[in-house]
């Protein structure tokens, strides 16, 4: 469920089917991975306090329903470690059957947040990261334009591990290049 679909299409994990999707950003910051057209037609912004608790405040028509809530778009860990721990604060307090809340995010946004800012977060109620990591290969990862290299994408991994936060981690499979199933 969601309220926003103005400013460009909405993405979400297909296990967040029946999440809320509150869209603490419009895009993706980095934009550039080669693979990837989910946001290119988007101007990326960080959604203002006041936009965020206007969402919130619609969804707490569906309080006694809403169970999950996924933060988008791309890579909300883009966000400042306090205004992330405020809209945890407030997802709290309007969603009183709230049981995960979860995000998108990039590498090089998890390896900004120091390990102690992660484990806030952790505290806070973020319990899932979905992480494109996409290939364990330098070369690949280069050649995607995925921003970082093979040794910071596994310590962006790592961190998000570390801090007692579930990683979900996506890899790119090249259709064709691996032998059939038997
Ligand atoms: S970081 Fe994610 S959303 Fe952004 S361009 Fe890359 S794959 Fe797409």
């Amino acid at each position: 469920m969601y309220f926003d679909t103005a400013e460009g299409p909405v993405f979400r994990p297909p296990t967040e089917a029946d999440s809320f999707i509150l869209r603490v950003t419009i895009g993706c910051s980095h934009n550039r991975c080669t693979y990837c057209n989910m946001y290119r037609s988007v101007s990326f912004r960080i959604r203002p306090a006041e936009e965020i608790s206007a969402q919130l405040r619609r969804a707490a028509a569906y309080k006694d329903h809403i169970r999950r809530v996924f933060l988008a778009d791309g890579n909300a860990l883009v966000l400042p470690t306090a205004s992330l721990l405020e809209i945890l604060c407030e997802l709290r307090q309007t969603l009183p059957k709230l049981r995960r809340v979860s995000c998108y995010a990039g590498p090089r946004d998890i390896l900004r947040k120091t390990p102690e800012k992660l484990r806030q977060l952790q505290a806070a109620g973020l319990q899932l990261v979905y992480y494109g990591m996409e290939s364990g290969d330098g070369a690949v990862l280069a050649h995607v334009a995925k921003g970082v290299t093979q040794a910071e994408s596994i310590a962006a991994g790592q961190r998000i591990v570390a801090a007692g936060i579930k990683l979900s981690l996506f890899q790119l499979c090249a259709a064709g290049r691996y032998p059939a199933q038997r």
